[in-house]
């Protein structure tokens, strides 16, 4: 849980293809994604042959209030919640993106941060295209256009030739759907079947929203065309393209330790499990005598439970989250961001006074929140504060999805361990190696994306050096991170 309105994040998708509550579902799917992005909602769907759609600055429920979802019905829909830096937080940038081109319509969700958008985007106004966002996305539909190709699968496919970086997608037509992921496979993206319809979700549990089988992952660089017969009552066709072979898979390994939601599977790999492990390998490495665990919510808690199982400390509830504040509460005003923190984030008092608490958190960014909350607990009378985080430390930043600031902003980066121990005001500071995550993760699942905590990127990214700090060529696209 990060706590001052910095906060950046990436993207869901969730798509249903051949049921006649394709609207309902998918706004059910991106209820159980909005922890993948909360700055933006949408869902475009077909309604008799032409596709339409409706999207909204805020969350899901802010979006899509009631007689929203009721007036908006058809048998196929695709929907998108958005995460971005907070400069980019504009209507135009939310997704789907819906085109009209002389193939006909088509809708784009995209998930993931294309790495040479910015290149392309020149090369392409250079040519006459006019954009109408600032996200790296929009690449994308204007090379479907350029294609030449015929079908939508071909025209697609081409134009993701000329794309780099992540992207997890679907395109919605009049016809049916097309998902596919980047060849290294950055961000999730599976299939799941329900009553004869597909439906397609960044995670599991968007499947689970909507009581749909789990089928299988979008495999690194596939492509899936799910397509809806012309005649009514017949099931969607599906057919796989095998698009590219990468060199190496590559799944960013922060889905792991932050962004999933627990009751999430990668690969068969479950991600609360995943998560209690880390904790118990963390209790190995930093052992210490203390009186009680606790976790910050939510995205620690696993962890937690389990350096508090492996350590033999009792696990307990610290801090108490407000889970009824949208991020528009969040005031820039610095006397009112403080204040706000307070009412996200509660210290339990009577359970703290005077004990030796261990805070688990899963990772140390720019490293504010543990400053704030080795805080929160002195103030609630803790007397020693021993933080352990499970992750390694997080030195580089990522241009694959997940907007984490410069280099120079990163806590690591410039810090030694007890440098950002005493930042933090931490009696004593452990974080995982990277062979520890390796151990737990790398040993389930074949090629994980580390590069933010080696620096060694799969993609190269233009005009970034390792040691660099944020591309600018980013900024000079707009970038609609995600
Ligand atoms: P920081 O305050 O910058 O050190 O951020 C670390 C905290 O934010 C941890 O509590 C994480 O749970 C959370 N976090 C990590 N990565 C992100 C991200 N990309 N967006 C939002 N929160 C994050």
């Amino acid at each position: 849980m990060r706590m001052s309105g910095e906060i950046r994040e990436e993207c869901g998708v969730f798509a249903v293809v051949g049921h006649p509550r394709a609207v309902e579902l998918c706004y059910y799917g991106l209820y159980a994604l909005q922890h993948r992005g909360q700055e933006s909602a949408g869902i475009a769907w077909r309604q008799g042959v032409r596709l339409r759609v409706h999207k909204g600055m805020g969350l899901v429920s802010d979006v899509f209030p009631p007689e929203a979802i009721a007036s908006m019905s058809g048998d196929m829909a695709l929907g998108h919640v958005r995460y971005s830096t907070t400069g980019e937080s504009r209507i135009e940038n939310a997704q789907p993106l819906l085109v009209k081109m002389y193939r006909g319509q088509f809708a784009l969700a995209h998930n993931g941060n294309l790495t040479n958008a910015a290149r392309l985007r020149r090369e392409l106004e250079r040519e006459g295209s006019i954009f109408q966002t600032t996200s790296d996305s929009e690449v994308i539909p204007h090379l479907v256009a350029k294609s030449g190709q015929e079908d939508m699968l071909g025209a697609l496919g081409s134009a993701l030739e000329k794309v780099q970086g992540a992207y997890s997608l679907v395109a919605l037509t009049p016809h049916g759907l097309i998902a596919a992921k980047d060849p290294f496979g950055f961000r999730p993206l599976c299939l799941g079947r329900l009553d004869g319809a597909y439906v397609i979700s960044s995670e599991t549990c968007g499947l689970d929203s909507v009581g749909a089988e789990f089928l299988r992952e979008i495999e690194p660089g596939e492509m899936v065309e799910i397509l809806l017969p012309a005649e009514g009552g017949a099931e969607p066709s599906i057919r796989t393209v095998s698009r590219a072979e990468s060199a190496r898979h590559a799944l960013c390994v922060f889905e792991f330790i932050y962004f999933a939601r627990p009751d999430s599977d990668i690969y068969g790999l479950n991600v609360h499990k995943a998560r209690k492990q880390l904790g118990r390998v963390l209790a190995k490495k930093g052992p210490v005598e203390a009186d009680l665990v606790t976790g910050v919510p939510d995205s620690s808690l696993s962890a937690a439970s389990g350096f508090a199982e492996e350590a033999g400390i009792p696990f307990e509830t610290g801090l108490v989250k407000n889970r009824y504040i949208g991020r528009t509460f969040i005031s820039p005003e610095q006397s009112l961001r403080e204040l706000a923190v307070r009412i996200k984030l509660n210290p339990l008092r009577t359970l703290l006074k005077g004990k030796r608490v261990v805070l688990v958190d899963d990772s140390i960014v720019r490293g504010t929140t543990s400053r704030h909350i080795v805080g929160l607990l002195r103030s609630a009378g803790a007397k020693e504060v021993h933080v352990r985080i499970s992750s390694p430390p997080y030195k580089y930043p990522c241009y694959y999805g997940i907007d984490t600031s410069s280099r120079g902003e990163l806590a690591a980066a410039s810090m030694s361990v007890e440098e950002i121990r005493q930042a933090i005001g931490a009696d004593s500071l452990v974080f995982l190696d990277l062979e520890d995550l390796q151990e737990v993760l790398g040993t389930a699942i074949d090629g994980f994306c580390y590069s933010c905590f080696t620096g060694d990127y799969p993609v190269p990214v233009p005009g970034i050096q390792k040691e660099d700090g944020l591309n600018d060529l980013f900024e000079e696209a707009g970038s609609g991170r995600r």
